[in-house]
């Protein structure tokens, strides 16, 4: 499993690993901590008493002294994957949910006619989808979007990018997910 890093302040900052997670509570870096501990971890005898330290990992640390991330001033990167799960593996032109190896990042204007690769511009479409609109804009293919493209916010990047999203981790980041995102559906 990994963990939701957060800064001081609730911000998401990473997913990191239950060792990464393990260093920062070593170091009395853990500010504070949410959902119940999910982990614990083995350490090294501890000198004064000879015994093994023990560290509970919890699904959510807000790490001190944590610089807030500056990611927070840009919209989050853009990948196929991250797409795919925005979109819910359904092509925006014929509606098919598809495996993601059945699946292309479509260019609504395509990049050949000063088409952006954004958020925006981007949209899930199946390969045969995608090759029957070719180098056209929807309307001059008579192809209409079942849904709209969209921005996510960083808290549904972190969701977008987990990998196994443990539901303390997910109820926290679906908090501030905004309604309209199709994440909530
Ligand atoms: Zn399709």
């Amino acid at each position: 499993m990994d963990v939701l890093q957060l800064d001081v302040s609730g911000r998401p900052q990473a997913w990191i690993t239950t060792r990464e997670a393990a260093v920062i509570y070593a170091s009395d870096g853990v500010a504070w901590t949410l959902g119940h501990p999910c982990q614990t971890l083995r350490g090294g005898l501890q000198r004064v008493t000879g015994r093994q330290s023990r560290i509970e990992v919890h699904p959510i640390i807000a790490v001190r002294g944590a610089v807030p991330s500056r990611a927070w001033r840009q919209a989050p990167a853009l990948t196929n994957s991250k797409l795919f799960v925005r979109d819910r593996f359904v092509c925006a032109y014929c509606g098919h949910h598809c495996m993601p190896e059945d699946l292309t990042r479509e260019h609504i204007q395509p990049t050949s006619r000063g088409g952006a690769d954004t958020w925006m511009n981007c949209i899930t479409a199946c390969k045969a989808c995608n090759g029957r609109k070719g180098n056209r804009l929807p309307e001059e293919a008579r192809m209409s979007l079942l849904y709209l493209p969209y921005v996510p916010s960083l808290h549904e990047d972190m969701i977008l990018r987990g990998r196994r999203i443990l539901a303390d981790q997910m109820e926290f980041l679906l908090a501030s997910v905004p309604r309209n995102s199709r994440l909530h559906g």
